[in-house]
């Protein structure tokens, strides 16, 4: 038998075990509910797909699942494709908040694509077979120049120096790109308009509004007493501040401000994403000049098990798997890659990773999934000519913008931007010409 005092104190224990029992439990729903969502990604609305019920057989899903979006497996944690349905995990936990996509059970039987803001192809109104100087008439485009350059250049790590020369900056040249390349697709009766004019940012947001938010993504990386000062685009131990992280944040909220850009208000029938490419440069005040230089186009795809993994990401990809956009992004890459081939005579770009796969027909066009790609709705031409760091490339970047040719090596070469915005033009008036109606 017990002393009394003794009994007290097991009361009290008894009762603090219960209460932690509890506090664990509710612990426990707290982190059930949360989602696995990416940085600034707001919550899937699986309602969008009520839409698309019906729409798409079975052997299509799988087919453009496993050949384009998620080649390298890992969707079967979370997609389960039934005999009829696709069972979809909305969440990564609790494990049973799902949706159900029911299949077409044939062909025949597929039910027609909802309205998208966006028009295939065939969709598009025909063209006069007398005008034959308008070949993109009734197309909208829009282009959005990669980066923001400008005062933001540095921070964005898009920004090298070689001595005395003015800095190289990819968000100018592909602004520069744009505005010629506008120019040229208005002259052949498309809408062309640009995702930004300037440099300044498309988000409200600043570096210094992501501070807590780059606290919690580094604590989510396993980072747990981060640096609160970094050390500049030279410091390899840069990716673990606060700082860079912050900075990183801010351009990603800026792609997602062009997004809502593109999708809500411009509306295109296709984007088409400008990128100079380029290779390590290492410390950008000392970079590292190689001799490389090359080309690809990308389209959107390729998504990793770590991404699939994502709840916005997955949404994200069956939002463009079931949309149709894919085939559209293929059949508008590959003309597009063969005039930037034929104008620039660059070799393709060989990714060695498991980030992008080939696809299609063209050794230049790889499927890969960025943030750009993604949340823009519509079909997406990502171009990456150009490596900015070769010695040819910033030879003709310092030579700016010309008329007629300049000598480069003894050979005579166009004005970059010109060679570069022409090449587009061309690839889209391949894709896009010839539009007539049928009987
Ligand atoms: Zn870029």
């Amino acid at each position: 038998m017990l002393r009394p005092g003794l009994a007290w104190v097991d009361l009290l224990m008894r009762f603090f075990r219960v209460l932690s029992v509890f506090a664990a439990l509710l612990l426990f729903v707290g982190t059930a509910r949360a989602q696995n969502l990416s940085p600034l990604a707001e919550l899937p609305d699986y309602r969008r797909f009520d839409a698309w019920q019906g729409t798409i057989t079975r052997e299509e899903f799988t087919r453009r699942l496993e050949a384009l979006y998620a080649p390298h497996g890992g969707w079967q944690a979370f997609i389960r494709i039934d005999p009829d349905a696709a069972v979809i995990r909305k969440t990564s936990v609790p494990l049973d908040d799902l949706y159900t996509l029911r299949f077409a059970a044939s062909e025949a039987e597929k039910k027609p694509l909802p309205p998208v803001y966006w028009r295939p192809r065939a969709a598009l109104p025909p063209t006069d077979a007398s005008a034959t100087d308008k070949p993109l008439a009734g197309l909208r485009v829009a282009l959005d120049p990669g980066h923001l350059g400008g005062r933001w250049a540095q921070l964005e790590e898009r920004w090298f120096r070689i001595g005395d020369a003015p800095p190289v900056e990819e968000g100018e040249m592909t602004l520069r790109v744009a505005q010629v390349l506008a120019d040229r697709l208005r002259a052949l009766g498309a809408t062309a308009e640009l995702v930004r004019e300037g440099d300044e940012p498309s988000t409200p947001l600043r570096p210094a509004d992501l501070m807590d938010a780059a606290r919690r993504q580094l604590a989510e990386q396993g980072v747990e007493h981060p640096r609160e000062t970094s050390g500049g685009a030279a410091d390899p131990e840069r990716q673990f501040s606060v700082p860079w992280t912050s900075d990183m944040l801010f351009t990603r909220a800026d792609i997602r401000a062009r997004g809502r850009r593109v999708n809500d208000v411009l509306k295109p029938d296709v984007a088409v994403c400008l990128h100079f490419n380029a290779e390590a440069w290492g410390d950008p005040a000392h970079p590292a000049l190689v001799e490389k230089n090359h080309l690809h186009v990308l389209v959107n795809g390729c998504y990793g098990p770590d991404e699939v993994a994502k709840d916005d990401v997955r949404f994200e990809l069956l939002l463009k798997l079931l949309n149709g956009s894919g085939a559209e992004e293929l059949a508008a890459a590959e003309p597009v890659a063969a005039a930037l081939a034929a104008a620039t005579g660059l070799p393709p770009y060989q990714y060695t990773g498991q980030n992008a796969v080939r696809v299609g027909s063209n050794p230049f066009v790889w499927a890969r999934n960025l943030l750009a790609n993604r949340v823009y709705e519509c079909p997406v031409v990502y171009v990456e000519p150009y490596v900015m760091n070769s010695p040819e490339v910033f030879a003709r970047v310092q030579a700016g913008d010309y008329e007629g040719t300049q000598e480069f090596g003894g050979v005579p070469k166009r004005s970059i931007f010109r060679e570069y915005a022409d090449a587009v033009a061309a690839g889209l008036v391949e894709r896009y010409e010839g539009r007539v109606s049928v009987p």
